[in-house]
């Protein structure tokens, strides 16, 4: 007996390349089958007469074939199949393009149905290449109604699925509902059996929406399930009370004025988020989101001051030695800095003992020079060095570890080697991952557990803080962080540079490689980005190789010119990066591997070969590396794409230098599969082709809440609990 169950091998007619296909696609069952979902429908609906069809229009008509024949066109060498179709109100043509092996389907006398487009030819109307189904006992499925289409995946063709999938779709009736009924009720939505028959073979487009929306969220609310108990399962966990208090605050108070600029008000709320999660014993897990240049090191340093104040360790992870370097320099640099400025304070005091409303000069005996306590370090694969009492030193790996694991360390920066089982804190109570979006989640989730403090008889986890510059809108960031709470930066420090940014037509590409000279006998250092590595006809677009050598022979030889792409071992590319850090490459010719949140001061100029083959949020992030020190700078976007919606979209990044906004731009144009970070996001398709329908979401957001307030083990909701197994086995977020 056809069951829900049956494996696709005991299916009637599936020969084993077809199973394969289809296990590729994780479709094992007879019911998995049915959860592979059309993307799209063909409107065939219009079913008319023959005397009826007019040009242009997309008809069905159902007939008799009175005659069908291959022909060999002269002029373009193709090969034609024209057939005759005849129902009572008259005759049309119809025509075949490169499909010869029609005739053996289609014969004459047999009754068909044809779907497609009226076309005028020289003699009449005709059907071009229409969908078409001999009529005979079963139902039609690709023509003459709503026809569903699949996505084309593993070679399996929409016909093939459809023809599958119809004597299958009876067994929709077994499917039993997994969602609560309240929400059903509540969203007016299908139920399964429903939703599942009308969105592979509907009545008409309302029933296919309406199926299509209660589908899409199913995996939304599935998404945000498993992401909402997620964050349940964190929270159980212990984490060390920061608590702000005076003292504590005093501090930060005093690292703030000790800086040379202001706080932007994103970094002071954003900040103020954080304090408030250190003080509570649940382990933070939050997101800090924010363009490139929004100054979210800072917003992280500060929270590490407010954690070593109270006398813990913290660690910044960071995806490449460069940045981590860098990060380390930074450290030095701001606490340095507070560190001198902060043994003594300026106070002001209007105290009852004296009177006199006096300011003075008064030595902070109660708290403890920070230049005493406060000691940075990085470690690397390469490196390990300290900061303390305002000097760098270089010290062996061994000897650091050790004074990590007795705690003399407060703030550990450094790359990978951090989440190596060697490194042990006495007391870790932040960890904050730099770049997050280049780690994997297990990697995310080891910078935790591998550090497990023993407090007070507690088991403690430290408190977790990410960030990265990808700008992501917020229906994406709900969606695929939704385990984590969110702070966005959403504003620029005051007096940031514009970057200059025009789209540079082919006729001036000299004029454009005369100014990048210019720049360069300047003092200044050049980006070049190029799409692909290697030469791809098609997409005509430049390889970064084949750029490279360019650049190197014909364009500027007199130049030291570096390549930097994907494929080279992390060790080659961060000797590449170092080498334009110590500006012993003046244009460094990239593929899109340069994304990270490096800072060279002396870049001016950013190239972008092939822009349009890139979303406007990356080629905002791949403009954010220059424009970081005094020189002006400038961003020169080449396209040989003459269309005018891409122009159009290209120009939206001269206007803007907003990476939120481009990013929803981009959600909007060219839709979310686009998106930076989606793509390996591993969200299935509806979830996918949803991500701009801000009100499912944000409903589904609201149920999923619902649910996990009432019962957060699902323990009232056993099929939702099975469903919600599967589908996270699915689609396996990593
Ligand atoms: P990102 O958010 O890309 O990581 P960074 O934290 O690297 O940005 O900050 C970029 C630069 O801006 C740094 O040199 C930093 O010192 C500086 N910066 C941070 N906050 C401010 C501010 N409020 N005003 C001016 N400059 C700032
Ligand atoms: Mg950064």
């Amino acid at each position: 007996m056809l069951s829900l169950n049956t494996p696709i091998e005991k299916l009637p007619q599936i020969g084993p390349v077809y199973i394969q296909k289809l296990r590729k696609l994780g479709i094992r069952t007879a019911g998995d089958l049915l959860f592979h979902f059309p993307f799209r429908y063909d409107d065939f609906s219009d079913v008319k007469k023959i005397s009826d069809a007019e040009v242009g229009e997309i008809v069905s008509i159902v007939g008799k074939i009175i005659d069908i024949r291959n022909i060999r066109t002269r002029k373009k060498r193709m090969n034609l199949t024209e057939a005759l179709i005849k129902d009572d109100s008259g005759m049309i043509k119809a025509i075949w393009f490169n499909q010869p092996f029609l005739t053996r389907n289609l014969r004459i006398n047999a009754n068909v149905s044809l779907s497609g487009k009226v076309v005028y030819a020289q003699e009449g109307l005709q059907l071009s290449n229409p969908a078409y189904e001999l009529i005979g006992k079963k139902q039609i499925i690709h023509t003459g109604r709503f026809v569903p289409v699949y996505h084309e995946t593993e070679g399996l063709s929409s016909k093939w699925l459809r023809a599958y999938i119809k004597p299958l779709i009876k067994l929709a009736n077994e499917i039993e509902e997994y969602l609560p009924y309240e929400i059903i009720k509540r969203q007016k939505f299908f139920g399964i059996s429903e939703a599942i028959r009308q969105i592979h073979f509907p009545a008409d487009e309302n029933k296919a929406e309406t199926a299509k929306r209660r589908l899409a969220f199913d995996e939304l609310f599935l998404i945000q399930i498993y992401m909402l108990t997620q964050k349940k399962k964190w929270q159980k966990n212990n984490a060390v009370k920061i608590k702000f208090n005076e003292e504590v605050k005093k501090e930060v108070k005093k690292f703030i004025n000790s800086l040379p600029f202001k706080l932007t008000n994103a970094q002071k709320i954003s900040s103020w988020s954080i304090i408030k999660d250190l003080e509570k014993s649940q382990p933070m897990n939050r997101l800090l989101e924010g363009d490139v240049g929004s100054g979210k090191t800072l917003v992280a340093f500060i929270s590490v001051l407010t954690v070593i104040k109270s006398g813990y360790q913290t660690a910044l992870m960071s995806p490449t030695e460069i940045l981590a370097r860098q990060h380390f320099g930074e450290a030095v640099k701001r606490f340095g800095n507070y560190s001198k400025t902060g043994v003594h304070s300026l106070e002001c005091k209007n105290s009852n003992l004296d009177k006199t409303n006096s300011c003075r000069l008064k030595p902070e005996l109660q708290i403890i020079d920070i230049s005493k306590t406060t000691t940075v370090a990085l470690l690397t694969r390469s490196e390990s060095k300290i900061y303390e009492s305002n000097k760098i030193k270089k010290i062996s790996k061994n000897k650091l570890l050790e004074k990590i694991k007795n705690g003399e360390i407060n703030f550990l920066i450094g790359t990978h080697s951090l989440i190596q089982e060697k490194v042990i804190f006495k007391n870790l109570a932040l960890s904050i991952v730099d770049e997050q979006h280049r780690f994997g989640i297990d990697q995310r989730a080891k910078i935790n557990s591998n550090v497990l403090n023993i407090k007070d008889g507690l088991k403690t986890v430290p408190h977790l803080l990410s960030m990265t510059a990808t700008p992501i809108p917020r229906t994406l960031a709900l969606t695929i962080y939704g385990d984590l709470d969110l702070s966005i930066l959403d504003e620029m420090p005051k007096g940031r540079q514009k970057i200059i940014t025009k789209l540079v037509a082919p006729a001036n590409r000299e004029l454009a490689y005369q100014f990048i000279h210019d720049q360069i006998k300047k003092g200044r250092q050049v980006f070049v980005i190029c799409p692909l590595i290697e030469e791809s006809d098609i997409l005509e677009v430049k390889s970064a190789t084949e750029e490279y050598e360019k650049l190197r022979t014909k364009i500027y030889p007199a130049l030291n010119i570096g390549l930097l792409h994907g494929k080279m071992k992390p060790k080659e590319k961060e000797e590449v990066m170092q080498k334009f850090s110590d500006q012993k490459i003046d244009i460094l010719v990239s593929t899109s591997v340069i994304e990270v949140g490096i800072d060279i001061q002396n870049a001016t100029v950013m190239v972008i070969e092939g822009a349009d083959r890139f979303g406007l949020a990356q080629l905002h992030q791949f403009r954010g590396r220059v424009g970081r020190g005094k020189h002006q700078s400038f961003c020169f976007l080449f396209t040989d794409s003459t269309s005018v919606k891409t122009n159009q979209r290209l120009k939206a990044l001269i206007k803007s230098s907003n990476g939120f906004d481009l990013a929803e731009q981009d959600l909007k144009i060219r839709g979310p599969g686009e998106l930076v970070g989606v793509r390996q996001s591993g969200l299935p398709d509806l979830a996918m082709a949803s991500l701009s329908d801000f009100d499912l979401i944000k409903n589904a957001r609201q149920e999923a809440e619902g649910i996990i307030e009432e019962d957060s083990e699902l323990k009232k909701y056993p099929r939702l609990a099975e469903k919600l197994k599967m589908f996270t086995k699915k689609i396996h977020f990593e």
